[in-house]
């Protein structure tokens, strides 16, 4: 078993389509391990893509995502981190595979709907980041 660390961003979430991303994450095979509705302050945002603070869309990037509320989830699966990177398909929707999270909610490469880790170290730090060992 793996897990990883997932987002519904803020886009999502506004458009109502948090529970349907939910059902979608149930029949892709996930269990939730971990839940949490939460708005990011633009300091918090800009700790957890501190990866990013060098590239240009870093403030459009920090500004989205604490412009309102995201589901932060923690997501287990055998090979989890790949999985649901697979799920939701590429960073921009318009080059997402069809049947994928953003290629069906999001709307550029910016509002891209979901949020997934990339590797073991990065779930590693963005779980950590965002829950407690008890809510694991
Ligand atoms: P990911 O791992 O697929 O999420 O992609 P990256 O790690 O490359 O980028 C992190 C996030 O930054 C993406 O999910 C996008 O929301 C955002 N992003 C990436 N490229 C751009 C861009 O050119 N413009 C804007 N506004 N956001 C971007």
């Amino acid at each position: 078993m793996e897990r990883t660390f997932a987002i519904i961003k803020p886009d999502a979430v506004k458009a109502g389509k948090a529970g349907q991303i939910l059902a979608r994450i149930a029949s892709a095979g996930f269990t939730v391990r971990a839940m949490r509705l939460q708005h990011l302050s633009r300091r918090e945002a800009e700790g957890f893509y501190a990866v990013h603070a060098a590239r240009p869309f870093f403030g459009e990037l920090t500004d989205f995502m604490s412009s309102g509320p995201c589901v932060l989830l923690c997501l287990e699966a055998p090979g989890a981190i790949l999985k649901w990177r697979d799920t939701m398909g590429a960073t921009d929707p318009a080059k997402a595979a069809e049947g994928t999270l953003r290629r069906d909610f999001g709307t550029s490469i910016g509002n891209n709907a979901t949020h997934g880790s990339d590797a073991p170290e990065t779930a590693a730090f963005e779980l950590g980041y965002f829950f407690r060992g008890m809510e694991l």
